[in-house]
């Protein structure tokens, strides 16, 4: 194949604004998803971006700073890209990134064991212009692999400064940064570099460029080649800015792209999209023959990712082992963990018994016991529960395990009308119970059919996150004691199984469509760093605890005086305070049993309390309606809390089953006090889990639903999830309620 490498030099639009201000000179990290761009990021900034070792995860660019001799850098991670065709929103992202904030320099990353696939979006920055640096990384895995990349022949080629790294270890990272500062100081202009494409195209690309320079169409964004590529490549989002800048040139230059892809089709019965890859990919061979890459090893030897591969995603192994990996999670967290939950059970217990001897009675004493200790308390509890699940998704996520998962699953979720990619996003959700919708409903993102998308969107909410789990584990715990890890496996694959159900249900009704097809890669696996496990653990649980240091709070006090106020009116008090009298002057002589009398005045009083009181208003209101589900007012108040926050559910049910009771002695945990009340046995407890499993998502999942559809959709997910999962509870608790 012929290889015609010319450069064009395109006017550079920002001044030369770094060369002596203080400003700190602005990087943007690109390349291939899982190339290591959030490792070398979080290297350079010290921040502790997630790192995945799947596709897809870094949607939106992230910015950070750190200083490099003295000199201040700020540096974007850009999404993962295959290129720089708008394909989907990561490629919109970065393309729009790198046209619109026009930054100093642009470090693409490519990963070395991967070097041809990775050189196709090189490929596509040369032609950008962009001033380029290239870090070779994962150089450790390329030898390991036995791949050798000479890389300074490969720079020479290209023209480009390339400097072999391992972002992991940082091993080259500082050379990188300081080769790319003087890049970026140097001031270059953007520079183009043309590929050929072939007679035919290369004929019409001239005459697009010609039209473009002519009007200078779309020049303060793109080099003139860049455009008439887009065009020829039909990329949807350069079609609409053209007819936003010049519907009339635009128009005249896309029934030219028609004329030559016609053309193309009679003759070689391809579209020029193809072509242009081919000559592309074309282009990167030329280069890498050069005595570029050299694989020591037999080269059809099985690496040893494909080799476990053929265990793992067999066709009937692979399901078994997920399921068996799946499970052994489960035992992990809810088994291990048990002691050091009972020690902060212990600790909040203990925290609670001081203030009570210390504080006068009153008002503030209340409030602290039963809105911040139980509220705040029950919900802080699950810290070492939340810790060991993290840990385990985190094993599974950075040894790569995650993303067959995603890849097994895929073939189930075709049949009901979703996307592979949807995976992701469920098990972001919690579909491996602890994560969290709102980064799920995110992750849709990431799917290109609108329908597939909201499809997603929507039942994502379904999965047991983070915040559900503690709520799953108290009743299990409380109810189905002797089988925990088994009935926290079975309700997971209970919420994926409805969701799944729920999508084809909205496939089949709302969402009818077609079915896109699924390509997905899968990451080598890799042995986790036990840094990089910590880091994840903890930045999860931090969220956690954050959350319940802050929203949880307020929203337990908020809970807590809606259930105190307005207290009783003066003539029910009178009426206890008449009963106490008779019962003083009736026991007199037996102090034994004037004390229980005692007891049980004031546990009536408190329950006539609460049930006075707004929050109990509002309970008792829906009672009549709820009790079909077996839930009485007091449970009520809980599931209305839930709606702020999911998490507010245990401290709701912590608060109402406290304030019914005055001795804080014999009350025990509340799960001993669910077990123990009237109201709850195992059939109420079912019902109740499934009701909280799939009743409306909570506030902040439907205002990002809202954010990412349309509100819409997000009222019509909080009437679609309550309505399904009353109903669902009503069934489970009248047939249970039969046996
Ligand atoms: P991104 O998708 O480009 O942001 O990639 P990530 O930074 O999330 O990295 C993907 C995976 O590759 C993670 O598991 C990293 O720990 C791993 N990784 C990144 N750089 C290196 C490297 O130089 N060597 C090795 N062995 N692994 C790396
Ligand atoms: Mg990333």
């Amino acid at each position: 194949m012929a290889v015609t490498v010319s450069v064009v030099t395109v006017k550079k639009k920002t001044n030369s604004k770094n060369i002596m201000s203080k400003q700190p000179i602005t990087m943007a990290l690109a390349g291939n998803p899982n190339a290591g761009k959030t490792t070398l990021f979080n290297r350079l900034t010290g921040a502790r971006q997630h790192v995945g070792n799947y596709p897809g995860i870094t949607v939106d660019h992230k910015e950070g700073f750190f200083s490099h001799d003295s000199q201040q850098v700020s540096i974007t991670d850009l999404p993962g890209t295959y290129s720089l065709t708008a394909y989907s929103i990561e490629e919109i992202v970065t393309r729009d990134f790198l046209t619109g904030q026009k930054p100093d320099v642009v470090i693409n990353i490519v990963d070395a064991s991967n070097l041809e696939r990775n050189l196709y979006l090189t490929t596509q920055f040369l032609e950008m212009g962009v001033p380029l640096i290239i870090a070779l990384n994962m150089m450790d895995v390329a030898k390991d692999r036995g791949i050798e990349v000479r890389h300074k022949k490969l720079s020479e080629l290209l023209g480009i400064t390339i400097i072999p790294i391992i972002a992991r270890s940082g091993e080259g990272t500082d050379e990188l940064i300081t080769k790319a500062i003087e890049i970026a100081k140097s001031d270059r202009n953007w520079q183009a570099m043309d590929i050929t494409y072939g007679e035919d195209l290369d004929e019409s690309l001239l005459e697009i460029i010609a039209s473009i320079k002519n009007q200078q169409f779309l020049e303060d964004i793109y080099p003139p080649r860049f455009t008439a590529i887009k065009y020829l490549e039909h990329d949807d989002e350069m079609l609409r800015k053209g007819q936003a800048v010049d519907p009339l040139l635009a128009s005249k230059l896309e029934e030219t792209v028609t004329k030559v892809s016609d053309h193309l089709q009679k003759t070689t019965e391809v579209y020029p999209e193809a072509i242009i890859a081919d000559y592309r990919y074309g282009f990167i061979k030329s280069i890498v023959r050069q005595g570029v890459l050299t694989h020591k090893f037999d080269t059809d030897r099985l690496y040893t990712s494909d080799k476990i591969d053929k265990v793992l995603t067999n066709r009937l192994l692979g399901p078994l082992i997920m399921l068996a990996i799946l499970f052994g999670l489960y035992q992990f967290t809810f088994s291990w963990s048990e002691i050091p939950v009972s020690w902060m059970e212990g600790l909040f217990g203990w925290l609670g018994s001081v203030v009570e001897s210390t504080l006068p009675d009153g008002m503030l004493k209340s409030m602290i016991i039963s809105g911040v200790i139980d509220g705040v308390g029950g919900v802080l509890g699950f810290v070492p529960l939340i810790m060991f699940m993290f840990f385990g998704i985190a094993i599974l996520e950075d040894s790569g395990y995650l993303a067959r998962v995603a890849f097994m699953m895929d073939r189930i979720f075709h049949l009901f009308g979703l996307h592979g990619s949807s995976v992701m996003p469920f098990i972001v959700s919690g579909g491996i119970a602890g994560g969290c919708a709102v980064p799920g409903v995110m992750a849709t993102r990431t799917l290109r059919s609108p329908k597939e998308r909201i499809a997603t969107l929507l039942t994502v909410p379904f999965m047991n996150c983070g915040a559900k789990v503690p709520v799953l584990v108290l009743l299990i715990g409380a109810f189905f004691a002797e089988h925990k890890a088994l009935y926290m496996f079975l309700f997971t694959l209970l919420a994926w199984f409805v969701a799944l159900v729920a999508a084809k249900f909205l496939r089949m009704t709302v969402l009818r469509g077609e079915a896109t097809p699924f390509v997905m890669e899968l990451p080598p696996y890799r042995f986790p760093t036990l840094r990089g496990l910590l880091i994840h653990t903890w930045e999860r649980t931090w969220q956690y605890i954050k959350k319940a240091g802050t929203v949880i709070l307020g929203i337990s006090i908020l809970l807590w005086a809606l259930m105190t106020f307005p207290g009783l009116p003066q003539t029910t008090q009178d009426q206890f305070a008449t009963e106490v009298t008779v019962a003083t002057t009736n026991f007199a002589k037996q102090p034994d049993l004037l004390q229980s009398e005692l007891t049980r005045i004031k546990q009536e009083q408190s329950a006539a309390r609460l049930k006075n009181s707004i929050a109990g208003k509002i309970g008792s209101f829906f009672e009549p309606l709820s009790s079909f589900a077996g839930f009485d007012w007091r449970t009520n108040i809980a599931m209305l809390g839930g709606f702020a926050a999911k998490e507010v559910i245990i401290s709701t049910l912590g608060t109402v089953y406290s304030m019914g009771e005055v001795d804080a002695e014999d009350s025990g945990s509340l799960g001993d006090r669910l077990v123990k009340d009237p109201n709850w046995n195992r059939v109420v407890a079912v019902s109740a889990l499934i009701f909280i499993m799939f009743y409306a998502p909570c506030f902040v999942t439907v205002v990002c639903i809202a954010k990412e559809s349309s509100w819409n959709w997000a009222i019509f997910s909080m009437v679609f999830n309550t309505v399904f999962a009353f109903i669902a509870s009503v069934t489970v608790f009248q047939i249970g309620s039969l046996f």
